[in-house]
C-alpha cells in the first residue's frame, strides 16, 4: 500500500457471513462495506447455491471490486466475505486475498479469517512434511488444511480438531454446503457477532456493520466458541475450555469503528472515557483541545469535559485522498501529511493546544502533525496519548511486529517529546485501558509486554 494512505497501524481484516437470506451477496456486500476501515487492500465475496460455490475477489476497495452486476453472478442464500490489509507474512500479495475455496470430494467449503497465528511455521512444516502444498502464507489458508487433515468426516468435529492446534489470534467463518460455522480464539483476541435478518443470521467482525445489513444484534460469539448456524437453527460448542477475554485493546482504542459495540463496550463511549482519564492522570494549562481525527475526536471530547478546556475543531482531515494516488518524488512524498490533515488557523493561531492523539507508533506523524500546528501558529502543542506507551512488538495480527519500528521501545518520554516537537507529552496508564471499559480483562502486551499467549516465534 503506498506511503501515504497507510494507516498509522494496520490490522487485518473483517469478516462476513450470512445465512438463509435471499441475495446473500448483497447482504455480504454492504456488510464489507461497513467493514472497509479493517482492510482496503482487497476483498472478496464467496456464495453457495445449493452446494454450487462461487467466489469473486479482487484487489481493491468493496465497491471497486463489486457493482449489481458481478454480486448477480453470485447466487445463493448463503455467503461468507473479507475485507484484507496486507499481512505481517503475505504483504499484498494477490494470493492473501480471502475468502478462500476449497474443493473437496467431501463437500466444497470456503473460509475467511481475521487474525494471526504464533505457532504458524510449526503447523506449516508440520503439514508440509505431511503432503499439503500451500498457494499462500495465510491463516486461514493454513486453517482449512488443518479441518483436512483431522480426516473426520463430521465437519464440526474436524474444525475442533483443527482449532485446538492454533495458538495465536483468530475470527474466522466457515461455509459449507449447509452450514456456517462462526469461530472466535480462546484468548478473545478479535471481535465476532452474531445478528439476525429475517428468518435468517449475520456474522460479522463488527456491530457497526448490523445497521447497513439492517440485521438486529443478538450477541458476541464467545472466545473458544464455534457457533454452528443451519436450517435447524443455531448451535453452540466450546472447543477449549480454558477461555479468556483478552480483546485486543487496539480495537477500542484505534482500529474499531465509534459505532460499534464490543463485548458490550461501545467503542466511543470508551474513547471519550480514555480521554477523561487522561485529563486526570496528565493535565496541563492549555487554551484549546484538538483531537487528530477520526479516531481521537471522541477522545479529545472527554479530554475537554474533563479539563474544562473547549473542544475545537482545529485539524481536517481530507476524506477524498484516494488510495491509488502515486508519489512521484520524496519532496511531494513529505507533502503526504498536509494531503491528510489540514489545520483550522484560526482556532490553532496564537494558542496553547493540547493535542489528543491515539497512540505513538513510529512517531513520524506525530512529528508531522506538531510541525503543522506550530506552522500554523500554535503558540504550544502539548499531546497527550489515549493508549500507553507501545513498548513490545504485537503478535497477533497488527502491523507492529518489529520492535525497531516502536519509537518507544527505545527512546524515554521525555526523549519522544524532543523528537516529535511537542512542548509536553503523556501516555495513558495500563490501568485505564482497563478503567475505561469496565473491563478485567484485555490484551495490552503491547504496552505491558505481558503477552496471552506464548511466544512462538
Ligand atoms: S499486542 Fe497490542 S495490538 Fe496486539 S492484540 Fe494485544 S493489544 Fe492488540
Amino acid at each position: 500500500m503506498k506511503e501515504a494512505f497507510k494507516r498509522k497501524i494496520n490490522e487485518e481484516c473483517g469478516v462476513v457471513a450470512v445465512f438463509n437470506c435471499h441475495d446473500a451477496s448483497e447482504i455480504v456486500f454492504y456488510g464489507l462495506h461497513a467493514l472497509q476501515h479493517r482492510g482496503q487492500e482487497g476483498c472478496g465475496i464467496v456464495c453457495s447455491n445449493n452446494g454450487d460455490f462461487k467466489l469473486i475477489k479482487g484487489a481493491g476497495l468493496v465497491h471497486e471490486n463489486f457493482n449489481e452486476s458481478t454480486l448477480k453472478k453470485l447466487v445463493g442464500d448463503m455467503g461468507i466475505g473479507h475485507v484484507n490489509y496486507p499481512s505481517i507474512r503475505g504483504g499484498n500479495d494477490v494470493s492473501m486475498l480471502q475468502p478462500y475455496l476449497f474443493r473437496h470430494c467431501d463437500g466444497d467449503f470456503a473460509i475467511a479469517n481475521n487474525g494471526s497465528m504464533v505457532n504458524y511455521q510449526e503447523i506449516r512444516l508440520f503439514l508440509e512434511h505431511n503432503g499439503s502444498i500451500f498457494q499462500s502464507n495465510s491463516d486461514a489458508e493454513m486453517i482449512a488444511h488443518l479441518i483436512k487433515k483431522e480426516q473426520n468426516s463430521n465437519m464440526l468435529e474436524a474444525i475442533k480438531g483443527a482449532l485446538n492446534k492454533l495458538e495465536g489470534s483468530f475470527a474466522c467463518v466457515i461455509m459449507t454446503e449447509d452450514k456456517i460455522y462462526a469461530c472466535r480464539d480462546k484468548h478473545g483476541f478479535k471481535p465476532l457477532s452474531l445478528g439476525k435478518l429475517n428468518g435468517g443470521y449475520v456474522v460479522v467482525s463488527e456491530s457497526c456493520a448490523f445497521e447497513l445489513c439492517v440485521a438486529d444484534p443478538i450477541r458476541d460469539i464467545e472466545p473458544g466458541e464455534i457457533l454452528v448456524i443451519s436450517k435447524d437453527g443455531l448451535h453452540s460448542e466450546k472447543y477449549a475450555e480454558d477461555i479468556n477475554h483478552h480483546m485486543c485493546a487496539m480495537e477500542y482504542i484505534y482500529f474499531a469503528r465509534p459505532d460499534s459495540e464490543i463485548e458490550g463496550v461501545n467503542v466511543h463511549l470508551y474513547r471519550r472515557e480514555t480521554g477523561r482519564l487522561l485529563a486526570k492522570e496528565s493535565p496541563v494549562e492549555a487554551d484549546v483541545v484538538v483531537g487528530v481525527p477520526d479516531s481521537s475526536l471522541s477522545a479529545a471530547m472527554g479530554y475537554a469535559e474533563e479539563s474544562g478546556i473547549p473542544n475545537e475543531t482545529g485539524l481536517i482531515k481530507n476524506k477524498y485522498v484516494g488510495r491509488t494516488f502515486i508519489q512521484p518524488s520524496q519532496r511531494l512524498r513529505e507533502k503526504t501529511v498536509r494531503m491528510k490533515l489540514s489545520t483550522v488557523s484560526a482556532v490553532v493561531r496564537g494558542k496553547r493546544v493540547i493535542l489528543v492523539d491515539d497512540s505513538i507508533v513510529r512517531g513520524t506523524t506525530s512529528k508531522r502533525i506538531v510541525t503543522l500546528l506550530k506552522e500554523s501558529g500554535a503558540k504550544e502543542v502539548h499531546v497527550r496519548i489515549c493508549s500507553p506507551q507501545m513498548m513490545h512488538p504485537c503478535y497477533y495480527g497488527v502491523d507492529t511486529s518489529n520492535k525497531e519500528d516502536l519509537i518507544g521501545a527505545f527512546k524515554t518520554i521525555d526523549e519522544i517529546k524532543e523528537a516529535i516537537g511537542a512542548d509536553s507529552l503523556a501516555f495513558l496508564t495500563v490501568d485505564s485501558l482497563y478503567k475505561a471499559g469496565k473491563r478485567l480483562e484485555l490484551c495490552t502486551a503491547c504496552f505491558s509486554g505481558l503477552y496471552p499467549t506464548k511466544i512462538y516465534e
